[in-house]
């Protein structure tokens, strides 16, 4: 079978390597791709934006692609699944309606309210309704997020009053643009950050192994907020009991409320959890795909077939299927381009791949591409190094080998990946 994989980060390259690893699978395309998976056995990039739908839609009638799955937000948001399903191709994701759960904080808020799926309290507002004496009745620090697609900057946590209302009007008078026309303001919520990731088919669901990411970007969970610095899987606080609480508290209801609502979600399903200090699972978000960094690891850890899940959820055979792990721990270590997530530098060449790949574990590559023969950084985040192990500690060590077998100018990484988890361990 052929696979077009949408997209040209890590996640995608992971997606795009587990599916090589069928042995029913032929070719998987990726567009755009990057340099990791330009260089791939069975894989192939192709030279077409993952927001250009039209020029998918066209690519994958002509190459008779039996399977679409698409990594990142943005051409989900915008339609990409209605748009192949209307041309009878089958593409694994969410339709434009249900990924409103990541497209819109505003919907997400109103429908987990409307099903009464825990999650933080919070008040909607547009630039006519900004009420700012809200703001200051509020317990600090507060949380302020615009409503639509803002990459991963559309959060901002404030301290006092004085910032969350400067955040207000700034996202209202257009900072993020359209995706700041309404904004979200919302109760701080302490406790563990769990994310869960399932594969759903209308009500029917399957979940993937657990994860725990690090979204700051220096050690000590210090610094500004990125897309993700690191991830380990499984994640430390999945207790048998939290797992199930998760399913029934927050996944369950919500396949049930988005096919009452009468728009079935099949796809993967991210789930950004707060677990309280009382033990109860709380959305922070919703992702109507897979999260980079955390895909790297636990696609490390899956042995099931992954275009046969992503079949069964398409068929509504996902009832009963079950995806098999590797019983090890696997940990990611982002390696990013110096400045990230502000300012950075593209273009520098990379050294050491090829010590690397001789070492055990995985680099994948996000931010990279290949000019002439040398591969260089294209990208904010640029690879991320994936090590297995008996324990985390185990994978921590095999991946912090590959990340120190590579180099280039000005490379930032956290050192620290895993902490929580092998506290825990310990
Ligand atoms: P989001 O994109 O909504 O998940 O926000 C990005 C990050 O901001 C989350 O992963 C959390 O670390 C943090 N965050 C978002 N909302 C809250 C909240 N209500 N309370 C505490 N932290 C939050």
């Amino acid at each position: 079978m052929k696979i077009l994989v949408v997209g040209g980060g890590g996640r995608e390259h992971a997606l795009a390597w587990a599916c090589a690893r069928s042995a029913r699978v032929e070719r998987v395309f990726v567009a755009p791709g990057n340099a990791g998976t330009a260089l791939e056995p069975k894989l192939e990039n192709v030279e077409i934006a993952a927001e250009d739908i039209d020029a998918l839609l066209a690519f994958a009638a002509a190459a008779a692609v039996d399977l679409t799955i698409v990594g990142p937000e943005a051409p989900l948001v915008a339609g990409i699944v209605d748009r192949f399903a209307a041309a009878g191709l089958r593409c694994f994701g969410p339709t434009m309606a249900a990924a409103r759960l990541e497209g819109s904080k505003g919907f997400m808020k109103e429908f987990l309210r409307r099903h009464s799926i825990p999650t933080a309290g919070y008040r909607r507002f547009s630039k006519t309704d900004f009420d700012a004496h809200y703001v200051l009745a509020q317990r600090l620090p507060i949380v302020v997020k615009a409503d639509g697609l803002a990459a991963g900057k559309g959060v901002v946590i404030c301290a006092s009053h004085a910032e969350a209302i400067a955040t207000a009007q700034r996202m209202l008078g257009g900072a993020f643009g359209a995706a700041g026309e309404s904004i979200v303001i919302e109760e701080f919520l302490e406790g563990e950050e769990v994310s869960f990731i399932v594969i759903a088919g209308g009500q029917q669901v399957l979940p993937l192994a657990t994860s725990q990411d690090h979204k700051r970007r220096d050690d000590g969970d210090l610094g500004p907020n990125t897309g993700g610095m690191g991830a380990c899987s499984p994640a430390p606080l999945a207790t048998p009991a939290l797992h199930a609480r998760i399913m029934q508290e927050i996944i369950e209801p919500t396949l049930r409320g988005l096919s009452a609502d009468g728009h079935p979600y099949t796809g993967f399903l991210y789930a950004g959890l707060m677990i309280g200090p009382d033990g109860a699972p709380k959305v922070l978000e919703f992702n109507c795909r897979c999260g980079d960094p955390e895909t790297q690891p636990v696609l490390m850890r899956l042995t099931s077939d992954l275009p046969a899940l992503c079949e069964a959820a398409l068929d509504g055979r996902l009832a009963g299927v079950e995806a098999r792990w590797d019983p090890r721990a696997a940990l990611g270590v982002v390696m990013a381009a110096g400045g990230y997530p502000d300012h950075y530098h593209k273009g520098d060449v990379i050294e050491g791949l090829e010590d690397a790949a001789k070492l055990p574990g995985k680099v994948f590559h996000a931010g990279t591409r290949l000019d002439g023969g040398r591969t260089v950084t294209n990208g904010g985040r640029v690879l991320c190094a994936v090590g297995l192990g008996d324990t985390i500690a185990a994978a921590r060590r095999q991946a912090y080998d590959l990340v120190h077998a590579i180099h280039w100018r000005l490379v930032q990484y956290r050192r620290d990946i895993g902490h929580r988890a092998i506290a825990r361990e310990r």
